[in-house]
């Protein structure tokens, strides 16, 4: 082989493993949702429901597909738009029943202009909160400018989407009586035949204290979306003793300054035996249930 003849080899070899690494980067993109696409329309074809912890880094957005509709807990950040977005629209999601925004804090709200300009929401329910933050004022402009309709949550007050029965359980002080606004966040039960599930926007521990008072037995789920990204400050040994879930769920960023989830979560986790996922390792996490089983299948 002469010198030349050499170097083309090398230069067709080089080319033909960038190919194939940028190949393999796209499927791997896509995989989590190309994986559970058929057998997301299979469950809505036979009445069962699948949930989405959607991976949108540091912040919360959980999906809960239906066959009768959809809803959707908090929108991720402002940053984060394109990833929440992409993600639905791989869904074939156009509408929502349903938009959840628990408390008007970036890593939650940051996409709810994005959701209410793109997508049809039919309700909003949210708190009647005072806070003067830019986001949250230019979002309550917006909603009036579509003209959503509002539903104020109210602890004790339940919606339904089907089948599925969503209770909201907290806050249960008026807005002002909270020290952080964390606490102020709208806590939800979703009830489908023999799954439940828990969402916590990020309530922290005074607000868990509040929900076991009021709710006790009630508050046994199957998955609970830990407060706060998983912060120490929320899932306390009290509150995770009386959910007794199955998974525990970290919604966080990868590498995130703040620590979540905390050591101290995981260590109260790991006495209960209670699995941790986590969006910063695992990607989006998917459940789906067909209203006896529970399966997580992503
Ligand atoms: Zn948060």
């Amino acid at each position: 082989m002469t010198k030349k003849t050499t170097l083309k080899v090398i230069i067709i070899t080089l080319a033909a493993l960038l190919v194939l690494g940028a190949i393999s980067t796209g499927i791997y993109y896509y995989r989590d949702i190309l994986f559970s696409e058929d057998v997301l329309s299979r469950v809505l074809d036979e009445g069962g429901i699948s949930i989405h912890f959607i991976d949108v880094g540091q912040g919360d957005s959980i999906l809960i597909m239906t066959p009768d509709g959809n809803m959707l807990i908090d929108t991720g950040t402002n940053s984060s738009e394109p990833v929440l977005k992409s993600y639905l629209l791989e869904l074939d999601i156009k509408s929502f029943e349903y938009l959840v925004l628990t408390h008007p804090h970036d890593d939650h709200i940051g996409g709810a202009d994005m959701i209410v300009k793109e997508f049809d929401v039919e309700n909003i329910i949210m708190t009647n909160s005072d806070e003067d933050i830019e986001i949250y004022l230019t979002l309550l402009s917006l909603i009036d400018e579509y003209d959503v309709n509002v539903i104020e949550a109210i602890s004790g007050e339940s919606f339904s989407l089907g089948e599925l029965t969503s209770t909201v359980i907290a806050p249960n002080k008026d807005y002002g009586e909270y020290d952080e606004v964390n606490s102020t966040s709208v806590v939800l039960k979703c009830e489908f035949g023999e799954c439940s599930l828990i969402f916590t926007g990020d309530a922290e521990a005074d607000s868990e204290l509040e929900m076991i008072e009021e709710y006790g037995d009630f508050l046994d789920c199957d998955i609970l979306k830990l407060g706060h990204h998983g912060s120490k400050t929320s899932s306390s040994y009290e509150f995770l003793e009386i959910t007794s879930p199955e998974y525990a769920i970290a919604c966080c960023g990868t590498d995130n300054t703040y620590g979540h989830p905390a050591a101290e979560v995981m260590y109260r986790l790991n006495l209960f035996k209670i699995e941790l996922l986590r969006t910063d390792k695992d990607g989006s996490i998917v459940f789906v249930c067909d209203g006896e089983e529970l399966t997580h299948i992503k």
